[in-house]
């Protein structure tokens, strides 16, 4: 007989878990870990956006001209790697993890995020990714949910308040939530939000997608949290613990 953990042959079925949500609301360290607890495959839909911005940026295109930018992204010789114990992202062979999150590209990111040819070659690359694991993905970004896998069995929208989005991504970036600290995070979080949510819905949960308030939560209750709604609906439980 099958359980949820096991197909008919007894084998562990494919599980896909996706999380989406607005910036600082602990999705994307939370997933990973979620990730890593799981034994599943970690997915960054976010830095896929990030390392065309980049290479777009490098090759001096510009991020305005929509159908080069949608010209670059088909050529965007990607490679992301999907274990969540370390995450590298590479183009052209090249290691750019770290350049990608620079506050160049994260001012600059959403130009590339709205252009709507772009997020189709993005969505057919991360949905092959997804297909190249069969114990299953943790896949994080904003429309994770509702177009890459809208039918996975668990999907999770972390949230939180405003404020505390800012003071966790302020944490983060500057160490400090201090007022100098906290409008200096502003653009990346609730301007680049703002930008964001004209193309793809992550502010409210769809039909379906279970939300998680992360406001009052530090980063290992956002992860049992995730853990526990996983467990409960599939009966997946964690493989490695904390
Ligand atoms: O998650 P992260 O902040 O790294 O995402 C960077 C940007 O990538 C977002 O601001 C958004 O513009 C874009 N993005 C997207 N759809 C996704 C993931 C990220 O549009 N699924």
């Amino acid at each position: 007989m099958s359980t949820p953990e096991t197909d008919v042959h007894g084998c562990a079925s494919s599980l896909v878990v996706p999380v989406a949500g607005p910036s600082g609301s602990g999705e994307a360290r939370g997933s990973r870990e979620a990730a890593r607890r799981l034994g599943l495959a970690y997915l960054d839909t976010g830095a896929m956006y990030r390392a065309l911005a980049w290479w777009c940026l490098d090759q001096h295109v510009d991020l305005h001209d929509r159908a080069a930018v949608a010209g670059a992204g088909e050529r965007l010789p990607l490679v992301i790697t999907t274990d969540p114990t370390e995450v590298h992202v590479l183009v052209d062979g090249a290691d750019v993890s770290e350049q990608i999150r620079s506050t160049g590209v994260s001012e600059q990111v959403s130009l590339v995020a709205t252009n709507l040819a772009v997020r189709e070659q993005m969505r057919r690359r991360q949905r092959a990714l997804i297909a190249e694991h069969p114990v299953g993905t943790v896949a994080e970004g904003r429309d994770i949910t509702t177009v890459v896998a809208p039918d996975a069995a668990v999907r999770v929208l972390l949230t939180a308040s405003e404020q505390a989005r800012l003071e966790r991504r302020a944490r983060e970036l500057h160490g400090s939530t201090d007022d100098d600290a906290l409008a200096a995070t502003h653009d990346q979080v609730v301007r680049r939000d703002r930008d964001d949510s004209t193309v793809s819905q992550f502010a409210v949960a769809a039909d379906g997608v279970v939300t998680i308030d992360s406001s009052g939560l530090g980063f290992e209750q956002v992860v049992d949290a995730v853990l526990a709604l996983v467990e409960q609906r599939t009966g997946r439980r964690p493989v490695v613990t904390a």
